[in-house]
């Protein structure tokens, strides 16, 4: 008998049908014996429902307001698994983030989880039911609601694995694993069998959203073993792991290809090339609490430069403000923006021990015309900012040249 939390996306409750197929799922494994928390998210659109009527009231509601409000489409689902788990014969009781209490910070819409009671929970457990947990959602120490950043569902089922330590944290989802690269754009992509936690990591931090960053970090910092499975279809899913060793098969040059088509470039033109000049314009970027990505500072024949960084799209229209100011101040020459680009990367351990693995990507991007506009690097990551339109051109010749495409 072992014991799993199982975390269960928003189309995977998307409807009746489904949440009657997930009961029935949840059921299967308790009558194998074993003891199942679940963690829920809305139903799927509901969250995008939520902010968008927020939105026809303000722009920017206020934050504490945006966490009440989204949090209730957790509350519906956590009710509608919990009846169709007692109309199978099986006890459950639903919790909100704030009943089980899921301790987090202040910082609403993006709150981190400090602690978990799991009091509540292990009675529960003992006494034969099923606990069904509000994913997204915690409580700050002041009894305010507040979430934990879109995808969130994922790191609840995550940190209730770790807190109750559980056997394994399976994230069922409407894929069958983590796949070399996003299915939905790339036919030829692969499940994979495992993948290291710091791929994992690097993989969504770069934009691959199977699981949200902060599950992974969880994950690994509290070494939860994590599996990513399809919801109604059986299969071993992906193994998330801490094991570096792929002894069964020759280590591949990288694992997978993230991509993400949310940020946007700055470029600040004609800046006169003296020191401390790229404080002065980032500083102020700080300050404004916009965060940066990639950097690159280019030097002109006259003694100028071309500092350039890229933001999130929704902090573009903001960065630019501030970079005017600061262009007269410095007597740059201009502030351009451009929002459509995306960022490629290509993510994997192996690349540690491989040379060459840098001009091999530059390589396939150019036999297909695509121009880099920036690169960053680190050690199991290279990526690259291309023009948006050919995203979906690039992954899949990447994918192509580093072998990752179904045999
Ligand atoms: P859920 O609602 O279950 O949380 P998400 O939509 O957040 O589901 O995540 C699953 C989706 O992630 C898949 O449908 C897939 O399109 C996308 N995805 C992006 N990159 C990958 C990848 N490398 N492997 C698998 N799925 C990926
Ligand atoms: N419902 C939330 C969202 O859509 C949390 C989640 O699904 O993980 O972002
Ligand atoms: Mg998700």
């Amino acid at each position: 008998m072992s014991l799993f939390v199982q975390k269960y996306g928003g189309t995977s409750v998307g409807s009746i049908e489904r949440i009657e197929a997930v009961a029935a799922k949840v059921a299967a494994f308790r009558e194998a014996g074993h003891d199942i928390v679940v963690a829920v998210s809305a139903m799927s659109g509901e969250t995008n429902r939520l902010i968008a009527l927020a939105q026809e009231i303000q722009d920017n509601p206020d934050p504490r307001e945006m966490d009440v409000l989204v949090s209730t489409g957790e509350q519906v689902t956590i009710a509608l698994l919990s009846m169709a788990l007692k109309k199978r014969g099986h006890e459950a009781r639903s919790y909100t983030g704030s009943q089980v209490r899921i301790l987090t910070d202040q910082s609403h819409t993006k709150a981190r989880i400090l602690d978990i009671d799991v009091a509540r929970m292990r009675a529960d457990l003992d006494a034969g039911r099923v606990v069904v947990v509000a994913g997204f959602q915690g409580v700050d120490e002041e009894g305010n609601i507040t979430t934990l950043g879109r995808g969130g569902s994922d790191t609840t089922g995550v940190a209730l694995a770790a807190a109750l330590k559980a056997d394994e944290c399976q994230i069922y989802t409407d894929v069958d694993g983590v796949y070399t690269t996003d299915p939905r754009i790339c036919s030829g992509a692969r499940r994979l069998e495992k993948i290291t936690f710091e791929e994992m990591l690097e993989m969504a931090s770069q934009g691959s959203k199977v699981l949200q960053i902060r599950s992974v970090e969880f994950a690994g910092k509290y070494n939860v073993p994590l599996r990513v499975l399809h919801s109604f279809q059986d299969g071993p899913g992906t193994l998330i792991t801490l094991d570096e060793d792929y002894t069964d098969m020759e280590q591949p040059l990288i694992s997978g290809i993230a991509f993400n088509r949310d940020e946007a470039k700055v470029t600040v033109a004609g800046v006169p090339d003296t020191p401390g000049v790229a404080a002065k314009i980032l500083a102020p970027i700080g300050a404004a609490n916009i965060e940066i990505d990639v950097i690159v500072q280019n030097v002109a024949a006259d003694a100028t430069t071309d500092m350039t960084f890229t933001v999130h799209r929704n902090d573009m229209e903001k960065a630019k403000k501030v970079l005017e100011k600061v262009a007269r101040e410095i007597g740059a020459r201009e502030v351009l923006t451009d929002d459509k680009i995306a960022k490629v990367s290509i993510v994997g351990v192996g690349m540690r021990s491989h040379a060459g693995v840098a001009s091999k990507m530059f390589t396939a991007l150019a036999e297909d015309n695509i121009n880099i506009q920036m690169i960053t690097t680190s050690e199991i990551k290279i990526a690259v900012i291309i023009e948006e339109r050919y995203l979906e051109l690039a992954v899949r010749s990447l994918h192509k040249a580093f072998g990752l495409d179904k045999v």
